[in-house]
């Protein structure tokens, strides 16, 4: 298989591993479920993913379409390393077709069209590291489709002592997903809803895959994560579905996994309905609480009771939260409460961070550092 940089592909192609002939000719990428099956030159449904030269290419390796300085709060991580500041970055393209997604000129656009900075992984640890980082954050779009790149950005952000955190739709083969977790620290998995027709026709994939995920970070790593549930109105906001969905976390994942639930506002195809109201988020968290969901948040919205981390064992409020902004801090630096000594659980390492709520707008020019516009 070809190296990278040997100069045959342009300087942004690499060779990926997970895809295999078909008799027809065709071949089929195995990274993600949608299986696409590419004839040479064609591009798979994630536009980022190829065949080029009888093989499966990555073509955003070393492209990013953005960087942001943003509270670790906003992926969102409420029990990891709480207050500090993530270096968050995105490519171009998504291997789910959302009808709401938030964030569709990024997933949805023509690479040539968002993937404006070249980054190298070096390059990107260490603007990291040079801003106070401690974490990078692969998110606009989802990982799981440059995950060659991602990988590799997570091993530079490990080897200069940062943290790697992936925000997904979990939407991922087994033998890839293995890989690729066991590059991360942290995730946060969009679980978009919890029927099949959702995902089937409004996402345009399949619920089981994206449980499988779950339950696999659950049972098989190490990993810090946590979940969101962008609730909408009318398609999946019910109470029997945030019922039977927390109820199956629980069952599944323990009650010690955090759930957000944040709120839609119209866009890319789902128009026809209103911005998610703040009641619907109350709701959906008190469905949690009393099906034994210890951490669910509402998100997005100013509301300190229901962003808020209480102690598990005693109640008191160890992190006082409105909105990505921390308050009142009661935790120990390895993650107890001050108060009865329980441990929240979390990734906990010192004091917390004081970024607040601050977005910041980052250029990254490649290896030679970094500048603010
Ligand atoms: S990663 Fe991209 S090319 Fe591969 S199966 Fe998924 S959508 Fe298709």
């Amino acid at each position: 298989m070809e190296q990278r940089g040997s100069g045959r592909f342009d300087q942004y192609t690499v060779p990926t591993r997970y895809w295999h002939g078909l008799d027809d000719g065709r071949i089929q990428c195995d990274l993600c479920p949608r299986a696409c099956k590419l004839h040479e030159g064609q591009r798979g449904v994630c536009f980022v993913r190829a065949r080029q030269r009888d093989q499966v290419v990555l073509t955003s390796y070393g492209r990013s379409s953005g960087f942001c300085v943003d509270p670790i709060e906003k992926k969102p991580l409420n029990h990891f390393l709480p207050g500090t500041s993530v270096l968050s970055f995105g490519t171009a393209g998504c291997n789910l077709a959302c009808r709401f997604c938030q964030n569709w000129d990024i997933s949805k656009s023509k690479e040539i069209d968002t993937l404006a900075s070249p980054a190298s992984p070096e390059s990107i640890a260490s603007a990291a590291a040079g801003l106070g980082c401690s974490s990078v954050a692969f998110t606009y779009n989802d990982p799981v489709i440059f995950h060659e790149y991602a990988i590799d950005v997570a091993d530079a952000c490990r080897a200069g002592g940062l943290r790697a955190v992936a925000v997904t739709g979990g939407y991922v083969c087994p033998e890839p997903r293995a890989e690729f977790y066991a590059h991360m620290d942290a995730a946060n998995v969009d679980l978009k809803g919890f029927t099949e027709d959702f995902y089937r026709h409004v996402c345009a994939g399949h619920l089981g895959a994206v449980l499988d995920t779950l339950v696999y970070l659950h049972d098989e790593t190490d990993v810090w994560f946590e979940i969101t549930n962008l609730l909408i109105p009318d398609a999946n906001d019910s109470d029997a579905e945030i019922d039977a969905m927390t109820r199956w976390v629980v069952a599944h994942l323990g009650p010690d996994v955090p759930i957000h639930f944040t709120a839609f506002h119209p866009d890319y195809k789902m128009l026809d309905r209103p911005n998610t109201p703040a009641g619907t988020l109350r709701r959906a968290r008190g469905i949690a609480l009393a099906n034994g969901v210890r951490h669910a948040y509402t998100g997005n919205v100013h509301d300190r009771n229901g962003s808020s981390t209480y102690c598990p064992a005693c109640g008191w409020v160890v992190v006082e939260r409105d909105w990505y902004e921390l308050g009142e801090y009661g935790l120990t630096d390895d993650g107890r409460c001050r108060r009865c000594d329980a441990r929240v659980p979390g990734v906990y390492d010192g004091r917390p961070g004081a970024w607040g709520r601050r977005r910041l707008p980052v250029h990254i020019d490649e290896i030679d550092g970094v500048s603010r516009p």
